[in-house]
């Protein structure tokens, strides 16, 4: 349980006062692998992978794909929606000031950036920061899919509309998802709004609290 003080700390750091290959040969190259193949991959091939992806047209405007950081043994996935242009340039998510802010929600409960996992729905910047298509969406969803299953986390968090709406297969607004636990197969999920909205909407970062309150009550298994 989340004490009062943790809440008003939580609140100071947020600014707020109080696959297989085809014909059963080696793909050519990783940009080869197809859909069944990821299903198979370990770390070290799904990150390969990635990198050569050139399933959807985003991998030709970015600067490198934006695979993941974190324990590949974490019990709490933290997903967003895709890199912006500040993660294309060094190849890591949530970097920034959201990123910044997401370092601070994790702290607040314990955690640190090394000690979850921290993803995208979409390992490539859409340009302009514009929302992902649904075909990327759909190109790039075995990538994250194997990325849970090989971080078979307790809990996930979906962060942001884009990521909560593909995760959870709804176009509910995240103010209707946040509040409760939903499920992506038997991992617990919890819904909270992105930093970068946080930022932008600096009066909603107590809701975050208590979506954060909610993940951890949900992992210290108070919740069902
Ligand atoms: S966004 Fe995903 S599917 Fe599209 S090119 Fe990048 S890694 Fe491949």
């Amino acid at each position: 349980m989340q004490t009062e003080l943790q809440r008003r700390a939580y609140l100071r750091a947020m600014g707020i006062d109080v696959w297989i290959p085809r014909d059963q040969a080696e793909p050519e190259s990783d940009a080869e692998v197809t859909e069944a193949a990821v299903v198979d991959l370990d770390w070290d091939g799904l990150r390969a992978a990635v990198s050569g992806c050139t399933r959807c047209q985003l991998h030709q405007t970015r600067t490198q794909t934006v695979f993941g950081v974190g324990s590949p043994d974490a019990d709490w996935m933290i997903i967003g929606e895709a890199p912006g242009a500040e993660e294309d340039r060094r190849g890591e998510p949530f970097v920034g000031r959201a990123g910044k802010l997401l370092d601070e929600m994790l702290r607040a409960i314990g955690e640190a950036r090394a000690s979850v996992f921290i993803a995208n729905v979409l390992k490539c910047r859409p340009p302009n920061n514009r929302d992902p298509s649904a075909d990327e969406s759909t190109a790039c969803r075995s990538h994250l899919e194997r990325q849970i299953e090989l971080v078979q986390p307790k809990i996930i968090l979906a962060v942001g509309r884009v990521a909560a709406h593909l995760l959870l297969d709804t176009d509910e607004p995240v103010g209707r998802m946040r509040g409760k636990v939903h499920q992506l197969g038997a991992t617990p999920l919890i819904v909270t709004y992105h930093p970068a909205y946080l930022l932008r909407s600096p009066s909603q970062k107590r809701k975050s609290w208590d979506d954060m309150c909610l993940a951890r009550r949900v992992m210290s298994g108070a919740l069902a």
